[in-house]
């Protein structure tokens, strides 16, 4: 386990408390948050969202009719180099508030009808996270809590999380380790996110659904959603064959097709940061062949995989990435 350390000194307990060496994330880069030293994943002492809302975009017993309560934080631990949420995955736009605000909010998304509350790239801001879950139940929130992760969670993490996280959405990008260090800097991400995610499946349960004002709704397990990346079919394969052999029905999957070229945009619009990335990966600039999505569904099938989440076909628009501004913060 990592040291501790109070945000506060003397009086009554702080409401939560951060590393003084973090290692929040696999990344572990050490990075004294307490003191409000930056890490690799952007975060800081400060607690930064980018936009609180209703999201009618998720799978459908997450989002249902009325939307899901949608909190997405800035920075993340992973960096993906073709990031969906590029805009805010660095932490510079994003706006400060406090845990308290943290509470307020989840309890206005469930006032404005929301069918739980869903913690987008929450990793880094996991002790405030819990802070404000604790301050909302006692403000009566009764609402599912939701963890949204890239993922990339150590096990120390998922198990700190228990009691105050209901479901997770958990995302498994790679099992090729290669992929893993070229998109997203973290050769370890296949080893990392299994030991992970064979602790949320401890720490959640089966997949779990009950009614709620007519909609089924998720409240409680795990789905895993994969992201196919342009070019990348034989690691989506790999990832199916893995997590259906090790977790079954333990676990619901999600193959998802929605992969957005949002660098190809960003390099024609002038960023060279962008334009650098295309140089290496000129895949990335492509959106996912039909084909080759149909190809993981029929292998997905032939595998025995059941009742697994699939997207239509056109899927990859920018219209899935909500704006990120500030609304509900
Ligand atoms: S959560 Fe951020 S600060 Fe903490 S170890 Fe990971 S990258 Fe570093």
């Amino acid at each position: 386990m990592q040291e501790l350390k109070s945000v506060g000194q003397g009086g009554p307990r702080p409401l939560c408390a951060l590393p003084s060496s973090c290692g929040l994330c696999p990344r572990a880069c050490g990075a004294n948050r307490a003191a409000g030293e930056r890490g690799v994943c952007g975060a800081d002492g400060r607690l930064l969202v980018a936009r609180a809302a209703l999201h009618f975009w998720e799978e459908p017993p997450i989002s249902g009719e009325d939307g899901s309560g949608t909190i997405f934080f800035a920075g993340c631990p992973l960096g993906c180099v073709y990031c969906q949420n590029a805009e805010i995955a660095l932490a510079e736009h994003a706006r400060e508030i406090t845990v308290e605000r943290l509470a307020a909010i989840m309890k206005e998304l469930e006032v404005a009808g929301a069918l739980n509350i869903n913690c987008v790239t929450p990793t880094h801001y996991a002790p405030q996270i819990r802070a404000a879950v604790a301050q909302a139940r006692a403000r009566g929130v009764a609402l599912p809590v939701l963890w949204n992760t890239g993922g990339y969670e150590t096990v120390e993490a998922v198990r700190a999380n228990g009691g105050c996280v209901d479901a997770y959405l958990t995302d498994f990008k790679y099992a090729d380790p290669s992929l893993a260090r070229r998109y997203s800097h973290a050769a370890d991400y296949p080893e990392a996110a299994l030991e992970a995610l064979e602790a949320m499946v401890e720490e959640a349960g089966p997949v779990r659904y009950d009614e709620y004002r007519g909609q089924e709704r998720l409240v409680g397990g795990v789905v895993v959603r994969h992201l196919m990346l342009p070019g990348a079919l034989e690691n989506s394969k790999a990832v199916v064959r893995l997590l259906h052999g090790r977790f079954g029905d333990a676990i619901r999957l999600s193959l998802m097709n929605q992969y957005t070229p949002v660098l190809a945009r960003a390099a024609e619009a002038g960023s060279t940061r962008a334009a650098a990335v295309l140089a290496v990966s000129p895949e990335l600039a492509e959106t996912v062949p039909d084909d080759e999505y149909e190809a993981l569904l029929d292998f997905a099938d032939e595998l025995g995989v059941r009742d697994y989440f699939w997207q239509e076909g056109g899927a990859a628009e920018e219209s899935f990435i909500p704006p990120f501004d500030f609304t509900g913060v």
